[in-house]
């Protein structure tokens, strides 16, 4: 089959609806969706029938409610379609009922307090404007899983409502400014990071296998200085598995598009063409989830961890975002007319007085022990939140703040509403990399979250963030008599009054950091000083003014990440412990036994075997060190076996007690890596695992 028979062959989509749906059902189900309205049950009941016989027909047996728990996986029960006839046979049925809402019982899910467990369940519902589709036999329904009383125990729901908040936002807004549009949508576009190596060398490694990252590993004689891999020829048997994952993609209508070798060796990317905000988050929870599938097909592990090896880059998740308009508008194209150009100054000024304003929910919407790792590392973005205009759009802002002349297109003084906009060139914009917030020519790329991460969460803070001061936008600009002279007036009062968020420079260096801290710009370096901040007064009001979290949504929330923290913390130490005691130790124990039995046989022929004795010395000391740091951490992780109380305290206990521990028993036991033989050593090392593919 060609590709463009392939494409969306498994999804229940908008041609696949309109060609086998009754034409009334149809148009009901579309007005539905575009008002956002709840699908009545005989609607449902006709949409039902139909969606199964399309199922069936391609083989479905099973359904299932498709939803994304805050673990930020995404989780599925199936049930099988079958009924009895009443003749020892059965039919093959689904209700409207079943397709709308479903009960689960999911108390092994985390709610963070908010279900108690004896009405452990839930109900997920239909978002149906996200199309269902066939994986593996199974009709899957996307939905959104509440609580009883109406809360969000998913990462669907607040996304939802964040849709939903900047849409009005939007809107109010651009009616100020004579638009006709009538809905605003946030589009992104996530480029996927992630590891492919060997399944075979990835079983022999417990900490892999338990962790998804590497915890012992000296660094071998080469990484990634040549920059030899980055956009390097994609190996045969890495090729392979990428035509494979883009056809299963495809056939769920997934448009994944570009695909690279990353920076680190085994390192690749995947990026699709950007869509609406909730389809982009199912499509690359769906990539994701293939991506792992599809590697042990091939003989790989796919890791999707943000920080699986030391040594090397990790992996990231640059997330796309932008605004358009159902007329075609994107808002954050710089257009070419004066008025084009009044309505993208000020959407760009609502992001970055957003930004600026709510800094410390960038960090918090993208914390994890694992991202912790990457932030601030020199191969990601700082832990601190700044945004990258590029010189010349930073310029041309300037201009306008200062009602100065904009030199560097011919003389000009720029006038909001009045002038065209120079023709600054799109590619100056996207030249540093070091940003965590960069404008890239019509749309912003947030690159700070973590590979492994839902893009639910930053999307849906950013929207309620910029939904905020649009609203804010709204309310000033509404009244005014002379709406240009408000619109100038409105603009050079934000870009000046945060102006501090806009840096150009070098994220990796020391310098920033201190500048930063000059210009009173957020610092939280880890997931705990971060986290916290969730729920400061300001944040917990500006998601409740727009219906996205409630206070205890935000509360529920912050337990559920600081418990995922400390669990990944705790796994990870355990983890090592059991690695030093069971292989690492006996490894050293069964060279040094050879090489001293060596060292001996050599004294007796009358030689000085000096590698053998100086070896064994370098060792003894070593061993000696490692076993040290291996009883303190035995020490420090004991308390962690306790039941949790305090999360926000044994957040920081594991940050300031268990990592140092975890590090301390690590260098020692590199060290030892680099002097015990081959043979003995009872893992892959670096080296294989990242060049022997
Ligand atoms: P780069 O690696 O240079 O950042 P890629 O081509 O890998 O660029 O990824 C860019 C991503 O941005 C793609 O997913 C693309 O579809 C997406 N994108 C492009 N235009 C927009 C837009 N207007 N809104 C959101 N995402 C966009
Ligand atoms: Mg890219």
């Amino acid at each position: 089959m060609s590709i463009p028979e392939i494409f969306g062959c498994d999804v229940f989509n908008e041609s696949v609806m309109e060609h086998r749906l009754p034409k009334d059902v149809y148009k009901s189900l579309k007005k539905t969706i575009e008002e956002g309205k709840h699908l009545d049950l005989s609607l449902a009941n006709a949409i039902a029938t139909e969606m199964k016989n399309w199922a069936v027909e391609k083989g479905a047996t099973h359904y299932t409610h498709w939803f994304q728990p805050m673990t930020g996986i995404t989780a599925e029960k199936h049930d099988g379609f079958i009924s009895p006839s009443g003749d020892g046979h059965v039919i093959m049925e689904f209700s409207g009922k079943e397709l709308i809402k479903g009960e689960t019982d999911a108390s092994s899910f985390p709610s963070g307090g908010l279900r108690a467990t004896f009405e452990a369940r839930g109900y997920t519902a239909w978002d149906p404007t996200s199309y269902a589709f066939i994986k593996n036999n199974i009709l899957c329904i996307p939905t959104a899983f509440c609580s009883y009383s109406g809360e969000a125990l998913d990462k669907r729901t607040p996304l939802l409502r964040s849709m939903e908040a900047i849409n009005k936002s939007a809107l109010r807004v651009l009616k100020i400014l004579g638009s006709d549009a009538t809905h605003v949508t946030p589009n992104i576009g996530a480029e996927q990071e992630y590891f492919l190596i060997d399944r075979h060398m990835y079983s022999q490694r417990k900490d892999l296998i338990y962790t998804s990252r590497s915890l012992f590993g000296a660094k071998p004689p080469k990484t990634q200085e040549l920059d030899d891999h980055y956009f390097g020829t994609i190996k045969t048997r890495v090729a392979a598995y990428m035509e494979d994952l883009d056809r299963q993609l495809w056939k769920l209508g997934v448009l994944a598009k570009t695909k690279h070798n990353e920076v680190a060796p085994c390192q690749h990317e995947l990026a699709p063409i950007y869509s609406v905000a909730n389809v982009a988050t199912d499509h690359n929870q769906l990539t994701m989830e293939l991506m792992k599938r599809t590697a042990r097909r091939h003989g790989f592990k796919c890791l999707l961890t943000e920080k699986p090896f030391a040594h090397v880059n990790g992996s990231g998740k640059h997330i796309n975002w932008s605004l358009s308009t159902n007329t075609g508008v994107n808002l954050l194209n710089p257009g070419k007319t004066p008025a084009e150009n009044a309505q993208f100054l000020l959407f760009l000024a609502a992001v970055i007085k957003g930004v600026n304003k709510y800094q410390d929910l960038l960090r918090v919407c993208v914390a994890s022990a694992n991202n912790d790792h990457r932030l601030g590392a020199s191969e990601a973005p700082p832990s601190i939140i700044s945004i990258f205009l590029g010189d010349e759009l930073t310029a041309i802002l300037d201009s306008i703040v200062k009602g100065e002349e904009y030199h560097a297109h011919g003389k000009q003084t720029m006038e909001v509403g009045v002038d065209i906009l120079p023709n600054f060139a799109k590619d100056t914009t996207d030249r540093n990399r070091t940003s965590p917030f960069a404008f890239t020519g019509n749309k912003f790329e947030f690159r700070s979250p973590g590979s492994k991460l839902s893009v639910a969460g930053p999307t849906t803070f950013i929207n309620t963030i910029v939904a905020d001061v649009l609203d804010e936008f709204a309310d000033e600009l509404e009244g005014a008599e002379d709406l240009k002279s408000a619109l100038n007036k409105l603009i050079k009062k934000t870009i000046e009054e945060n102006s501090r968020i806009i840096f150009n420079g070098d994220g990796y260096s020391p310098e920033w950091v201190e500048e930063a801290k000059r210009r009173g710009l957020a610092n939280y370096p880890s997931t705990p000083d971060a986290l916290p901040h969730f729920a400061d007064e300001k944040n917990v009001e500006l998601f409740a003014r727009h219906n996205v979290y409630s206070e205890t949504e935000i509360r529920s929330r912050i337990e559920i990440l600081f418990d995922e923290y400390i669990k990944t913390i705790k796994i990870e130490a355990r983890t090592m412990l059991d690695m030093a005691n069971k292989d690492i130790f006996p490894a050293v124990s069964s060279y040094v036994r050879d090489l001293a039995t060596t060292a001996k046989v050599a004294g007796e022929c009358g030689v000085v075997a000096e590698y053998e004795l100086e070896t064994v010395k370098k060792l003894n000391s070593l061993t000696t060190q490692m076993y040290k740091a291996y009883q303190q951490l035995c020490d420090i992780v004991k308390p962690l076996e306790a039941p949790i109380t305090g999360c926000e305290s044994t957040a920081r206990y594991c940050r300031d007690s268990v990592i140092p521990a975890m590090k301390a028993l690590r260098a020692p036991a590199d060290e030892i890596e680099t002097l015990v033989g081959r043979k003995y050593w009872p893992y892959p090392t670096y080296g294989e695992l990242l060049f022997y593919v």
